[in-house]
């Protein structure tokens, strides 16, 4: 975490940690005493369980070991006086000259000695680098050998993990000798394993560790310590602390719920109160002070308007299943973006109290008696997310709130497809634990998307398909830092995808209405002729229509954007048999387009 050690302790206090660990690098650049810290984290109500780490202690020779004891005995009477009962000791990766479990274990006993002496214990991690010791089963071996009621080991998931090490031998650990435990997540890298674990480590539920499984391991072993979350990643070393500590604490919470469903033979664990994913978008929110501008994109495009609320200057949209809502309350200055997203979910008080658990923050909205009491809480990044009860047909009751609406044109859409949100890069680890954990979602793919103005990462949650073919898809896009602070204009803008049955229709429909789609260059259509083997009237279709197109397998997909308004577009797609991505290939081309029109609006 960012700040100072007493920041750290505060944080974790504020966000609900029983205790934390103390690396020593903050320590020993903290102005107070060992005392003061001891005092402090005593006053927050915090243990502090681990202190670490003690480097290069095993398979030295005997002048060398005079002086680890030497270091180590100094630091066992700090870990002492902080009231700190464990001191992790990882495996040696600089001073390792001897490859033997025996001299390992002799070494190991007698810094148990010396530990025991000051009350404390160690617990014995191997590093994934480790010289010689790079496994857990070789670090327990050894701890065996050393036979020491002081010595114990540590596990790390991490190194574990990383290395691909078959988890499933830490049962056969005796449960007290696991002496500490820590958990890290991590995406997938081709990379070198230090710099992987010092760069990109992740909270439980972020990465694609199997963390479930190896908890349960490591409970059937019959450890009964602390779940510490050892996570050194380079964002979070530079963001605000207290909420880094939340987000930290809320993946704790997710895990254990996990672990908890997976395993119910093992007592003792917390659930999150019961919830299905979501089934289906309810409705999208664009906000902004002046909404015509969207209301005429959607006129052009065949959606019907549904009129004004009853008492805010909103108004609704719909097509099918697609419901938006265009909001001008409280939104002096701002040009259109995504506000909020609405879910239908089977048990709306059951979210509740789960998103209650893991204290999201709640969105306020002012309510009127009168109308229907939605909840809400605020993702990170500032969307407000709702849920909403699932029904059967027909539109949701709040729906009943606006007044004097058109008659209803035929549908020219079926329901949201998906919605594209876009993240500041040092909130998409975060955001990505908040639909999972809160709402069930999965993250599915990852890609990263060049664009002219840098390249874009996209991660994408899911929900499981719904009764009615439906599913929750939410790419995020991670802006590059070029367009990060460029304003209204120069961010990344979000969109809304819409369903169609036949996206060709939908466009010339909408030319006829006056509205034109964004332009794909003829070069993109030259392209799709020689990858594909397009029908030539289709193809003269598509490029007269600058509709996109892909293949996957037997499935197809085509699509077709507006112009950005503000910070949002539409989409329109067309899934065509078992196609389930979202036209990556077509990404790149599509940003490209879109900054040549940004830049000839600019030019106006
Ligand atoms: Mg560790
Ligand atoms: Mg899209």
């Amino acid at each position: 975490m960012s700040g100072t050690l007493v920041d750290k302790l505060h944080a974790c206090a504020a966000a609900g940690f029983d205790g934390v660990e103390v690396f020593e690098p903050d320590l020993i650049a903290a102005p107070e005493s060992p005392d003061e810290i001891r005092a402090v984290a005593e006053r927050l109500g915090l243990t502090l369980d681990l202190f670490q780490p003690l480097r290069d202690v095993e398979g030295v020779d005997a002048e060398e070991f005079a002086r680890v004891l030497r270091r180590a005995d100094a630091k066992f009477a700090l870990a002492a006086r902080m009231g700190i009962g464990t001191v992790l000791c990882c495996s040696n990766v600089a001073t390792a000259t001897i490859d033997d479990d025996d001299t390992s274990a002799a070494q190991l006993r007698a810094l148990g000695d010396a530990a025991a002496r000051h009350g404390v214990r160690i617990a014995f991690e191997a590093l994934a680098w480790g010289r010689y010791i790079d496994d857990y089963r070789r670090a327990w071996r050894v701890v065996e050998l050393a036979a020491h009621p002081a010595v114990g080991v540590c596990l790390d998931s991490f190194h574990i993990l990383s290395r691909g090490h078959d988890p499933a031998a830490i049962r056969d650990i005796p449960g007290e000798r696991i002496f500490f435990l820590q958990l890290a997540d991590a995406p997938r890298l081709e990379l070198d394993v230090l710099s992987w674990s010092r760069h990109h480590r992740l909270f439980p539920g972020e990465g694609s560790f199997d963390l479930v499984d190896f908890m349960g391991h490591v409970l059937h072993a019959g450890y009964t310590g602390p779940w510490s979350l050892e996570v050194f990643n380079d964002t979070f070393r530079q963001t605000d602390a207290a909420r880094t500590a939340q987000h930290a604490h809320r993946a704790l919470q997710w895990l254990e719920d996990a672990v908890a469903r997976a395993f119910p033979d093992l007592p003792g664990l917390s659930m999150l109160p019961d919830s299905a994913a979501p089934s289906g978008v309810d409705f999208v929110e664009i906000k902004a002070e002046d909404t015509s501008a969207i209301e005429v994109q959607l006129a052009q495009l065949g959606f019907t308007s549904r009129g004004r609320h009853r008492t805010k200057p909103v108004t609704l949209w719909t097509s099918g299943r697609a419901r938006i809502v265009l909001n001008e309350q409280h939104a002096r200055g701002a040009v259109p973006h995504l506000a909020a997203i609405g879910f239908e979910v089977d048990d709306a008080a059951a979210v509740s109290r789960r998103l209650a658990q893991l204290g999201a923050p709640r969105a306020w909205r002012r309510t009127y008696a009168s109308e229907e009491r939605l909840d809400a809480a605020v993702a990170p990044g500032g969307t407000e997310v709702f849920w909403t009860q699932a029904s059967d047909a027909g539109d949701p009751a709040w729906t009943a709130e606006f007044e004097h609406g058109e008659q209803l044109r035929p549908p020219v859409v079926r329901g949201v497809d998906h919605v594209s949100m876009t993240q500041p890069w040092q909130e998409i680890d975060e955001t990505v634990l908040f639909y999972t954990a809160a709402f069930g979602l999965r993250a599915e793919s990852a890609t990263e998307v060049p664009s002219p103005d840098g390249l874009v990462q996209s991660r994408v949650l899911a929900g499981p398909p719904s009764a009615m073919g439906d599913r929750v898809r939410l790419p995020l896009n991670v802006a590059p830092p070029a367009l990060a602070g460029h304003g209204d204009n120069g961010a990344l803008p979000q969109h809304i995808a819409f369903t169609c049955d036949n996206v060709r229709a939908l466009v010339r429909g909408a030319r006829e209405r006056g509205l034109d789609t964004l332009r794909m260059p003829p070069n993109y259509y030259d392209d799709l002729e020689a990858r594909f083997d397009l029908d030539p009237a289709f193809l003269a279709e598509l490029r007269d229509l600058s509709i996109a197109y892909d293949r996957d397998g037997d499935g197809e997909y085509l699509q077709a954007y507006t112009a950005t308004v503000g910070q949002v577009f539409w989409e329109f797609v067309e899934r065509r048999g078992a196609y389930d991505g979202f036209g990556a290939g077509n990404a790149g081309i599509r940003l490209t387009a879109q900054r040549g029109s940004r830049q000839a609006g600019a030019g106006r």
